[in-house]
């Protein structure tokens, strides 16, 4: 299936649940007023008309757009090449950096131009960026937990990072895959793959569904100072996008 079969379902199947609307709103990542798509009720069915950008990234754009950073000087880090929150950083700050996970050997190795990197062992220097963000990369991380510590490492001391996962209400963070000895995926729950504008529709494996309360638990344990879920109802009164804005 492609990605214009899929966005056609998701618009039918709206058009019949009834939340199907074309709004017109400010979109942060245009800076202008533009219209939006809205074919379902969670984040990623609300998309600018103009730039493609979901409502997921548009929320974490509005974040970063609250902090006190420095267009001119402040060093700045994106986990993609692609997308809203790149957009809005590339266009927006002078010291920019971005990477993306094209497999091993990452480390620094270019690929057509792009920065390879795996969030798990980055090749920075400690202390080298003011902001780091991401958007629906950790759920795909095996060992999350190492690419929060690294995030951390490689942030200054009160630097900001903000990001987005898929959201659970469950107490704790559920494993649905792991790797095995040989590199190899063991699901331990039911397949879940989400779409990559890089690979394509259902490429990507889900690791983790991660709990609200459990990933502010872990970001602090890394030795994040602060941790906060802020939400941002900006695009439809019925769907809120949650971001995480944790400070070192
Ligand atoms: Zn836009």
């Amino acid at each position: 299936m492609n990605k214009y079969t899929k966005y056609l379902g998701e618009i039918v199947a709206s058009m019949r649940d009834g939340s199907f609307a074309l709004p017109q709103r400010h979109c942060a990542s245009c800076a202008r007023r533009t219209r939006f798509l809205i074919s379902g009720l969670e984040s990623r069915s609300i998309r600018c008309l103009s730039c493609k950008s979901t409502a997921i990234s548009l929320a974490t754009v509005a974040q970063i757009q609250q902090l006190p950073l420095d267009p001119a000087a402040s060093a700045v880090y994106e986990l993609s090449y692609h997308g809203a929150v790149f957009r809005y950083l590339k266009s927006n700050f002078a010291n920019f950096q971005f990477s993306e996970y094209f497999g091993p050997p990452a480390g620094g190795v270019y690929v057509d131009g792009v920065r390879n990197e795996d969030v798990q062992k980055l090749s920075f220097a400690p202390a080298s960026f003011e902001l780091v963000s991401s958007t629906e990369v950790f759920e795909h991380v095996p060992d999350y937990m190492a690419g929060f510590a690294e995030v951390c490492r490689v942030l200054q001391p009160g630097g900001w990072f903000v990001f987005t996962v898929p959201f659970f209400d469950d107490a704790r963070t559920e494993a649905i895959c792991r790797l095995s000895a040989q590199g190899g995926l063991e699901w331990l729950r039911e397949e879940e793959y989400h779409d990559s504008q890089v690979t394509g529709v259902g490429t990507v494996p889900v690791f983790w569904h991660h709990s609200k309360q459990q990933i502010l638990s872990d970001l602090r344990q890394v030795g994040f100072k602060q941790a906060e879920l802020l939400q941002t109802n900006a695009f439809s009164d019925r769907v809120a996008q949650q971001v995480v804005v944790a400070r070192r």
